[in-house]
């Protein structure tokens, strides 16, 4: 076969697996191209601090709320991208959202090292249910972990695990959701564990000091818990990165969508 028929032959196999999966952007859903310019630019800007949106990282001691930056707000063309690349099998998204939070990360690289002083630093996922892992056939906030890892020069290590599916929180009063949350986790068995070595396993003064890493920041009761199941092992948790964070619920009315 000549160059050029290789090339007619690799045009006509993309044509017809354009013909069979149709490509749409996965933000706004223009065609033949899997994400926009546009929907592509929204995760190129430098991420903003959101923790004061969400009210369930106040941890009413009078400490500052642990500090979150996400790059997006969770709304439109964002929310649809992140949801297509989560629960709607867009695979092909992951590599620009992970090369996006990886350099959030590395905008942050220096401050976080400082704020963790001589600790050394882990990145640590917001675990996901193992049903939603096989449904969606990959860890997605892991993936984002590992690009964070990367970005902040830190290691990274799955030491949270999800109990089980989560009950619906819908129609439970606040304690009642803080405990549904507060079951669904935990952290991942010391005794008989094969897995890489637990950062708590290293003797208390050299345990290192934790960024999490999740999807979405919505009110922020699952990062609190993490929070609460690592420093209670000794391990203070510095701040977390998401993709997107909800509105705060005082700002959604006066919300213009910019
Ligand atoms: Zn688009």
């Amino acid at each position: 076969m000549t160059r050029a028929q290789g090339w007619y032959v690799a045009a006509a196999v993309h044509a017809a697996a354009t013909l069979v999966v149709p490509v749409a952007c996965g933000g706004c859903g223009a065609v033949d191209v899997a994400c926009c310019d546009q929907c592509r630019e929204l995760w190129q800007f430098p991420g903003h601090r959101v923790e004061q949106g969400a009210g369930r990282l106040d941890r009413m001691t009078g400490e500052r709320p642990l500090p979150v930056w996400a790059l997006a707000r969770y709304e439109a063309a964002a929310r649809a991208t992140v949801v297509a690349a989560k629960d709607g099998g867009r695979h092909d998204l992951h590599p620009m959202l992970c090369a996006a939070l990886r350099a959030e990360a590395a905008r942050r690289r220096l401050l976080l090292h400082e704020w963790a002083q001589d600790r050394r630093l882990v990145v640590i996922p917001v675990p996901s249910s193992s049903r939603s892992i096989r449904k969606r056939g990959v860890d997605v906030v892991d993936r984002l972990a590992r690009s964070v890892a990367i970005g902040l020069g830190a290691s990274h290590t799955r030491a949270l695990a999800a109990r089980s599916a989560k009950r619906d929180q819908v129609g439970l009063d606040r304690q009642a959701r803080h405990r549904n949350v507060r079951e669904s986790l935990r952290r991942r068995a010391d005794r008989g564990w094969r897995g890489p070595e637990l950062p708590w396993s290293s003797p208390p003064g050299r345990r290192p000091a934790v960024v999490l890493v999740d999807d979405v920041l919505t009110t922020g009761a699952t990062l609190a818990v993490c929070t609460d199941l690592l420093q209670a092992v000794g391990m203070p948790v510095i701040s977390a990165f998401v993709l997107a964070a909800t509105r705060p619920p005082d700002a959604q009315h006066s919300a213009t969508g910019a």
